[in-house]
């Protein structure tokens, strides 16, 4: 029989109610004819109240134990759904990723899949079992350790499923019915795109975008899953929710197709480090060795051979990186006077494939910020995307005011 791969995230089974239209949603599919595999999140607020308890037990925790707390969200999830759909009389099982066995790699809370060996579903779906209910967001590691994908991570446990399985689709229900121009939590006449190509999707993923985890796209797009974003409180319909697909099957072009924004941005300057080869090398490599991810950077003119050093890092990481660039001394290579965090800074991004071949873009993006007064406090850009580091505070004035000036709301062809 052909297979199906439906998610349901977080708001989709929040109660039990919604639990239990989830798995009306999946009896449909099972009347139709699929084997279907359901990958299942935490309900709704579990997982930040899991992470809330661990911070609280222990600040410096061993990542091993965060992951067999945080995962747990998600076997819940899984055991009611089975139960559920018991209950309709469709025959179903729960999996939690060791069961599987999903096999990744041992970076606890940030694993990636390795391996999904699909033996054990398909005998029990030779066997007449019609639903696989999968908790998301976990794995085993080599060291028969639980792990988890970061955090958003079902949407690639759902995706990494389709691919094994060589499903017919990857259904991720969710609770808004597709992906939008902009989240449209932020900009009301945010439009739902029918289509997007998996490079914009993957540049807004991650930009921000939290509706799909970035390595799902990245996924689909490598295995040729075939993924599509909906609502799991709409009425069925075959046409529904935005399809992610390969860039040639798309007609409207539009030069951005969307913004995303992300407000867990940190500025790090260092002031006044000495201008000379292998500081950049130094500074960064003292970044990566300590695990942040710096994002943007600029380095300012120099002048009498010293110069200031500009990054950007996630929130969470700041006090990572003051450590990194502080510890040291004269080893360290890298002296500085005077190390400015900034952490009320946002990351307002413009993408859009059109952009290869049009011009002009990131001429309109800061004239938009300059007559609304917003400040830029630095800027990257890619083939497909133009980003700016603002002040926080004007970050939702910016997305409404750049949806506006790209005209986002209407179709263009
Ligand atoms: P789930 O719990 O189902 O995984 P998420 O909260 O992770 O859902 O993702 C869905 C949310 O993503 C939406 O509620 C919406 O606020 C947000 N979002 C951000 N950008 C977009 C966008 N461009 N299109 C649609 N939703 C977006
Ligand atoms: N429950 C996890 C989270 O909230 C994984 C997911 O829902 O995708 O991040
Ligand atoms: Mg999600």
């Amino acid at each position: 029989m052909p297979t199906l791969v439906m998610k349901f995230g977080g708001t989709s089974v929040a109660t039990l109610d919604r639990i239990k239209r989830a798995a009306k949603r999946v009896g449909l599919e099972v009347a139709n004819g699929y084997d279907v595999i359901a990958i299942v999140s935490a309900m709704s607020g579990k997982t930040n109240e899991l992470v809330g308890w661990v911070n609280e037990t222990s600040p410096i925790y061993d990542a091993r134990e965060y992951d067999a707390v945080v995962s747990s969200g998600e076997n819940v999830t899984a055991g009611l759904m089975a139960m559920t759909l018991q209950e309709m009389s469709i025959p179903a099982r729960s999996w939690q990723g060791w069961q599987v066995p999903l096999l990744t790699s041992p970076i606890h809370s940030a694993a990636r899949i390795q391996q999904i060996p699909t033996e054990n579903i398909l005998a029990k779906f030779a066997q007449g079992m019609r639903v696989a209910v999968v908790a998301g967001f976990q794995g085993i590691s080599p060291e028969g350790r639980i792990t988890t994908l970061g955090r958003g991570g079902s949407d690639t446990t759902a995706v990494a499923f389709a691919a094994a399985f060589l499903a017919d689709r990857c259904d991720i229900y969710t609770d808004v019915d597709g992906v939008y121009t902009t989240d449209p939590r932020v900009a009301e006449n945010a439009r739902k795109l029918d289509k997007i190509s998996f490079e914009e999707m993957l540049e807004l993923a991650s930009l921000g975008a939290k509706v799909l985890q970035t390595r799902s796209v990245e996924l689909a797009m490598r295995f040729k899953v075939k993924l599509r974003v909906l609502s799991s409180f709409d009425e069925p319909s075959e046409n529904a929710g935005t399809l992610v697909c390969h860039e040639e099957e798309i007609m409207e072009s539009n030069v951005v197709s969307g913004i995303a924004f992300s407000r867990d941005e940190a500025k790090i300057t260092l002031v006044s480090v000495a201008d000379r080869p292998g500081i950049a090398a130094a500074i960064f490599g003292h970044l990566s060795d300590a695990g942040v991810n710096v994002d943007m950077i600029i380095q300012n003119i120099a002048e009498d051979g010293r110069t200031d050093m500009t990054f950007s890092c996630p929130t969470e990481q700041v006090s990572r990186a003051e450590k990194a660039l502080q510890a040291g001394g004269p080893e360290n290579h890298v002296n500085f006077q005077q190390l400015i965090a900034d952490t009320s800074v946002a990351k307002i991004s413009a993408v859009g494939i059109g952009m290869r071949s049009q011009s002009g873009v990131a001429a309109k993006m800061f004239k938009t910020l300059s007559d609304e007064g917003i400040n830029i406090k630095v800027i990257a850009t890619s083939e497909i995307k133009i980003s700016v580091l603002i002040d926080r505070k004007y970050m939702e004035l910016a997305v409404q005011a750049l949806h506006d000036a790209f005209e986002l709301e209407k179709p263009h062809s």
